[in-house]
């Protein structure tokens, strides 16, 4: 009986699927994958899934996810499948697969990948294999390497230790060195299409399909807007802007006041919003993207005069430049809602 290569685990993917499926059938592996495409799509679950095909046991369907080569591997506790994390916060590498996902639940997207932890895994290199056929380093993310530590890396590549692999995920390859990315075998990954979405968000509150329009079809990124309260935070914004209620507003920025990171999401999350009251007070509603609360935008769009809207848009435009400068984050929030309330004495048409 062939073989069979199972890669189910990720959605999609199909080209991705089939390259790295002719690897397994014919065990051809390069000293380097470059997987690349958006954040959230299944390049880092691919990866593992990968490590757990080249060195499953079984006869018919790799990965089996039963012999003890895939439990190791999906356990993150595989001698010789190395995981390369940024060094803060600490203790990252106990905790991966614990988010759901591969990465930990506390994984910084910025942080760096120092030369202290390429060191390590290089002498880790420097001896033969535990029990693996063929030992992987899985690099999170590949962006994230300084240069310094790319350098590094680049000597090992250039006489890669035999029966090993590096597989370097990364949304952002071009801040990776040119003579990495020559080296590599890249690999592209892609948004998902709805249908492979939705499998993800069955269970799910909030509908699928506003998940799919506001996070573009990346589901780690979908995940974020779940545990960020997406649909009570949508709820608090309309009730600020219907009511104009500054009271609200100075509660709600107390609350959203955390760090940077959401508060750039939260200013691309309301311009979404804005659009969406500008397709309403244009009569498109049908174009909008919180398509599940088209009556309490379609109020907003009427609360909210032209000019306010013209200006909030103007607002955020402001805002995402000042995001890069370091101005208080308070300020910025205040300011893409200021316009609501500079202009209570005109009258609404
Ligand atoms: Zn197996």
């Amino acid at each position: 009986m062939e073989m069979e290569i199972d890669f189910s685990k990720v959605k999609g993917q199909e080209t991705a699927k089939k390259i790295l499926e002719s690897a397994i059938l014919f065990e051809r592996y390069p000293p380097l994958y470059l997987f690349v495409g958006p954040r959230g799509v299944g390049k880092a679950t691919m990866a593992v899934e990968f490590a757990k095909a080249a060195n499953c046991v079984s006869n018919d369907v790799r990965p089996c996810g039963r012999c003890s080569q895939c439990h190791k591997i999906e356990r993150f506790v595989h001698p010789d499948v190395h995981f390369l994390l940024p060094d803060k916060p600490e203790g990252l590498r106990q905790k991966l697969g614990q988010g759901g996902g591969v990465r930990p639940p506390d994984f910084d997207p910025s942080r760096e990948i120092s030369i202290r932890q390429v060191r390590e895994i290089q002498y880790e290199l420097s001896r033969p294999p535990v029990e693996a056929r063929h030992r992987f380093v899985i690099i999170l993310n590949g962006e994230n390497l300084t240069i310094e530590s790319q350098n590094a890396l680049l000597k090992t590549l250039e006489e890669p230790p035999s029966n090993t692999t590096f597989i370097m995920v990364s949304d952002n390859p071009d801040l990776i060195l040119p003579t990495i990315r020559s080296r590599a075998r890249t690999v592209k990954f892609h948004y998902l299409g709805f249908n492979d979405f939705v499998d993800f968000f069955k269970s799910s509150t909030v509908s699928p399909a506003v998940l799919y329009r506001l996070s573009n079809g990346s589901v780690g990124e979908a995940k974020e807007l779940i545990n960020w309260g997406i649909i009570s935070l949508r709820n608090q914004v309309l009730e600020i802007l219907i009511k104009k209620d500054l009271d609200l507003l100075t509660a709600f920025i107390g609350e959203l006041y955390v760090e940077k990171p959401l508060v750039s999401k939260f200013i691309a999350f309301y311009g979404v919003l804005f659009r969406d009251i500008l397709l309403a007070k244009l009569g498109m509603s049908n174009l909008i993207t919180n398509i599940d609360m088209k009556g309490r935008i379609t109020e907003a769009a009427n609360a909210l005069h032209w000019k306010v809207i013209e200006d909030v848009f103007e607002a955020l435009k402001k805002a995402e430049r000042a995001l890069k400068r370091n101005v208080n984050i308070q300020f910025i929030l205040y300011s893409v809602f200021k316009p609501i309330f500079r202009y209570e004495e005109i009258v609404v048409v």
